[in-house]
């Protein structure tokens, strides 16, 4: 059951990600989630691309709590080793940075709150100061230790419920970047109070598809596309030297419409919106987005934002903090970063556009308009 609703998930995802290029067949052959195999993962597909006049080798996995697609464009198939590499890459990201998992780095941190610093791999302790980093850019919007309340708001899981005022007042009192103490030299990361979790669910999906592009890059291919649940990076150029397409979904379409294509070249597109994960009470949509400041999901008038960078792991945590400072701040916040773009969708059908990517967007929905600031 959960195999098959995973290659059905894996569709829809694939579908959106790639935009134009059309996925006929489900993956023929899924590898069971047992002992040998610690993930859900497919055969590879190959596809010989007339425009681009190469073969497509994709690969899917669910892992992260999410869907997974890999797309190399090469002369010939590539060799499933390649994607073995990559997704163990991701498997050893995940026993590092995952919160959901016992006795990951990230648990280890979690469980000594308030007991001692816990040193941990560089990779690790070089995305903590970058994502404290992000806290003070977005005066502390962006806070990488809101597990308490994310844990209590449990959004995306079937207990999500609104929280009492209370268990709230609570769950924020440890909510606060700036407590969070490092060590330079010993790489040691120290939650000072009982009770503080780190969650760095915000960032490590766009730091490990960074990571993932090296891989690929060091096995000798030029061409790919990475998407890591809507976190998409993509690799060169295609073969012909085209741009590739990618779909921004239409965070109002329940069965992952689109909204229109952005044209890209070795960029990175990373979503935020109230569209992920989210449960509606009383007509109003409790997303997984939470202002620290309020410990509520944000709510205003923005549906969802697209950031486009060069490296995911600026995109990543750049749409989580723009979605949070809503529209007005968010746009201006993104334009005055050198090198950094974004879309915005707002609720009553407006699109608008930072400077650099208004010439690589096309609508192609029309329940939406384009409009400029
Ligand atoms: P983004 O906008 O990038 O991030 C939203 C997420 O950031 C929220 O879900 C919350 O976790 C956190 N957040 C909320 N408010 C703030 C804030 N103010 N500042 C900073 N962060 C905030 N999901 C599962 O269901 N099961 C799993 O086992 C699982 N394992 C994971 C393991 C790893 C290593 C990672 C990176 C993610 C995992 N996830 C898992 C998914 C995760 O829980 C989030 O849903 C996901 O990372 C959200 O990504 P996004 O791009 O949709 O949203
Ligand atoms: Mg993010």
């Amino acid at each position: 059951m959960k195999i098959f609703k995973g290659i059905m998930l894996l569709l829809v995802m694939m579908l959106i990600v790639v935009g134009c290029q059309k996925v006929e067949n489900p993956p023929e052959e899924v590898t069971p989630d047992d002992d040998e195999v610690p993930f859900v993962r497919s055969a590879s597909k190959v596809v010989e691309d007339e425009k681009t006049k190469s073969t497509i080798t994709s690969q899917e996995s669910y892992q992260i709590g999410t869907y997974i697609t890999i797309s190399i464009y090469d002369d010939e198939e590539v060799p499933s080793d390649v994607f073995d590499e990559i997704f163990y890459t991701i498997y050893d990201f995940e026993k590092m940075m995952s919160k959901n998992i016992e006795q990951t780095n990230v648990d280890q941190i979690n469980d000594n709150a308030g007991v001692a610093p816990v040193e941990v791999p560089e990779a690790l302790y070089d995305l903590i100061v970058l994502s404290l980093r992000y806290g003070d850019m977005s005066n502390g919007l962006f806070d990488v230790s809101i597990g308490p309340v994310v844990n209590l708001w449990g959004i995306g899981s079937d207990d999500a419920a609104i929280p009492s005022d209370e268990d709230l007042k609570a769950a924020m009192e440890k909510v606060d970047y700036r407590k969070i103490e490092l060590d330079p030299d010993k790489k040691t990361v120290y939650l000072p109070e009982e009770g503080m979790v780190m969650d760095l669910g915000a960032v490590a999906k766009g730091y490990i598809a960074d990571e993932i592009k090296k891989v690929i890059q060091n096995n000798g291919f030029e061409s790919a596309i990475i998407n890591l649940g809507g976190n998409v990076l993509t690799v060169g150029l295609k073969p012909n030297s085209d741009h590739w397409s990618v779909g921004v979904r239409d965070p109002q379409s329940e069965m992952g419409g689109l909204v229109g294509i952005l044209n890209l070249e070795d960029n990175a597109i990373v979503s935020s919106g109230v569209y992920e994960r989210f449960f509606i009470e009383d007509n109003v949509r409790y997303h997984h987005l939470i202002n620290p400041m309020t410990g509520y999901p944000e709510q205003s008038n923005l549906l969802s934002i697209s950031i486009v960078t060069a490296a995911s792991v600026d995109g990543d945590a750049l749409s989580t903090s723009a979605f949070l400072m809503s529209f007005e701040k968010g746009f201006d916040f993104i334009e005055s970063i050198e090198g950094v773009d974004a879309l915005f969708i707002l609720d009553d059908g407006s699109i608008y556009m930072t400077s650099g990517i208004e010439s690589r967007f096309m609508l192609t929905n029309n329940k939406y308009e384009i409009k400029t600031k």
